[in-house]
């Protein structure tokens, strides 16, 4: 009845894909031709795991504004690659853009595609940049010995073959000099079945964590309602397997930026031992307008949410992955904004504070007029 597509899984449970708007049976009649247009600049992919949290009675429940096309990601605005991540790969697949830290693209695809993803371009036709041969970003890895850590992403590292992910993992893993190879993914929410009945996936965890390497597994969950009991045992499962998890989401219009909502998510992920790591702020990504935050209320939004948490729940940085690095959104008042370099491009600029006049319109640093 629908175009289907069969994950490369090792999963017992067979999940439906699907590639249009139009293949959704609770869209049809609810403008589901102009989403496929919508789908058709910018890729759509769902499965039924995940649009089984939808509520289809609520035009706005959060989840369908995550993962459902909106026709105002056709307004021109912003830019396919964002952060310029074309200006930090050095060969193949590899981006190297602080000291100790690289990054691999191995995957070209998700389980299902945030409408709000800052790499979309990666689903968009040809793309050049992803590659499941590790091979050249190895020997870069080995012969730069300031890198200590590797996150391995895409696209969605666990949508690949656990035998192909396999390689990959070890490769980096392997390497005297990598102290940490973080797992970048969002299986947990949008497929957890995927990892809940891949033994040979927990077990290739498990040998690779018990090692001298410390696995990470950067989760995903944008909220609450992601967190099903399925979702928990996939964490569990991980966990179990001796790797450290840790949450990561942006602050998304639409699904998440309500302080209530943020605060549960950080206490939820306190309690399953995968504290949030970062709060992002959207990149200025093409097709995101509609999900952006201005900066200013995105501040409001966590420090709102984590007034009402306990320490535990509080370690989240609220950052803007640009360009120059990775900068720390740490205060506003009536006239200022306050930033920090968490993370900086520019070994100099490595901790540097900034001042910006306060703009209650402005979404990205570079909106911003620095003052000092
Ligand atoms: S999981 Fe990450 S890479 Fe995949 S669509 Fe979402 S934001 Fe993009």
């Amino acid at each position: 009845m629908f175009d289907q597509e069969q994950e490369k899984t090792n999963s017992a449970e067979q999940v439906e894909f699907f590639q249009r708007p139009s293949q959704i049976p609770e869209l049809r009649g609810v403008e589901a031709k102009a989403l496929d247009e919508v789908a058709d600049r910018f890729a759509f992919r769902a499965n039924d795991y995940y649009l089984g949290l939808v509520d289809w009675d609520d035009l706005d429940d959060p989840i369908r504004r995550l993962v459902i096309p909106q026709r105002g990601e056709l307004d021109e605005w912003g830019s396919l690659d964002a952060s310029d991540e074309a200006a930090n790969t050095v060969v193949h697949g590899l981006q190297h853009k602080y000291a100790d830290t690289a990054l691999f693209l191995a995957a070209s695809s998700c389980a299902a595609y945030c409408r709000y993803c800052f790499r979309k371009r990666l689903f968009m036709g040809h793309n050049e940049e992803i590659t499941q041969d590790p091979g050249p970003a190895l020997s870069y890895v080995r012969e730069h010995t300031e890198i200590t850590d590797v996150l391995l992403t895409g696209g969605d590292p666990l949508v690949l073959d656990t035998g192909v992910f396999a390689r990959i993992l070890r490769g980096f893993a392997r390497i005297e000099h990598v102290r940490t190879v973080r797992i970048g993914s969002k299986m947990p929410a949008f497929n957890p079945g995927r990892i809940i009945d891949d033994a040979a996936l927990i077990d290739l965890l498990a040998r690779v964590a018990g090692r001298d390497t410390s696995l990470y597994f950067m989760a995903h969950f944008d909220h609450p309602r992601e967190l099903t009991e399925r979702a928990r045992e996939a964490i569990g499962v991980i966990q179990g397997a001796g790797v450290h998890v840790v949450n990561q989401c942006p602050v998304v219009r639409g699904v998440n930026d309500d302080a209530d909502v943020l605060r549960e998510l950080f206490e939820m992920t306190t309690v399953l031992g995968m504290p949030q790591y970062y709060l992002f702020q959207v990149r200025p990504t093409a097709g995101n307008k509609i999900y952006e935050v201005p900066l200013s209320r995105s501040w409001q939004l966590f420090e709102a949410a984590r007034r009402l948490c306990s320490g535990l729940s509080r370690r989240a940085r609220l950052v803007m992955s640009h360009a120059t690095g990775k900068i720390e959104v740490c205060g506003l008042d009536r006239d200022h904004i306050y930033l920090r370099y968490h993370r900086a491009r520019n070994p100099n600029d490595e901790g540097r504070i900034m001042v910006a006049r306060r703009d209650d319109q402005a979404v990205w640093f570079d909106d911003l007029e620095l003052i000092g």
